[in-house]
């Protein structure tokens, strides 16, 4: 596998939740890290519908338009009860004409989950799918995930996203009340991040 450590590469994510853990994970391994914000590029549509198809357009795009290697992630809560979704819509499900609406989405999974009458516990999953990809094409992937469940109320302001509805298998804080170092390495980013260091970077 290609190496990346001590390499510039650019993250081909704009969400400011995202950036922040990836390069906080990728920053030790002398990696020169630039977001695809900073660069001005466009963010593709992603039009498939497996967290891996989506991770493959935002990397190969941004590898392509950068010619820099590009880590990308697609990542989203995966509800039991409710056949797996959000899932890979998971952002869908926040968005608004104002833009995206965390609580909105969160109610809605819970709203869901009450008409269902869902059984205690809710059981859930965070998923994670990276992708390495490099301009002339070539590209790896990485996958990981977190078990646990979706509580209500939201509890916590850390993190992003569901983070406040989800409570991980054995722990008593939810990921939005958690120490961040805590969630950063135990979260399906971290779980799919080893496996990319274990390739690339170690
Ligand atoms: P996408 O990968 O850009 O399609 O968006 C995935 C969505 O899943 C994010 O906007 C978040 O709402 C949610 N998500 C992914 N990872 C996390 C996480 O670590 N905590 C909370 N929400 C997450």
């Amino acid at each position: 596998m290609r190496r990346l450590a001590g390499e510039k590469l650019v993250l081909a994510s704009h969400n400011a939740g995202k950036l922040r853990e990836i390069r906080a994970l990728l920053e030790p391994y002398g990696c020169v890290v630039v977001s695809a914000g900073e660069l001005g590029l466009a963010e593709p549509d992603e039009t498939e519908d497996t967290f891996a198809g989506n991770a493959r357009i935002k990397a190969h795009f941004a590898a392509r338009e950068s010619g820099l290697p590009a880590v990308s992630d697609d990542s989203g809560i995966m509800v039991d009860a409710l056949g797996g979704d959000p899932g890979v819509y998971t952002a869908d499900w926040a968005e608004t004409p104002q833009g995206r609406n965390f609580p909105m989405a969160m109610e809605k999974v819970w709203t869901l989950l009450e008409e269902r009458a869902a059984p205690e516990p809710r059981t859930a999953r965070f998923c994670c799918t990276l992708c390495v990809a490099w301009p002339d094409g070539e590209d790896a992937l990485f996958e990981g995930q977190v078990a646990g469940r979706i509580v209500w109320p939201m509890r916590g302001e850390l993190g992003f996203g569901f983070d406040p509805v989800f409570l991980p298998d054995g722990e008593t804080e939810t990921f939005g009340e958690m120490d961040p170092a805590k969630k950063h390495a135990m979260s399906h980013r971290a779980d799919a991040f080893a496996k990319l260091v274990a390739a690339c970077l170690a």
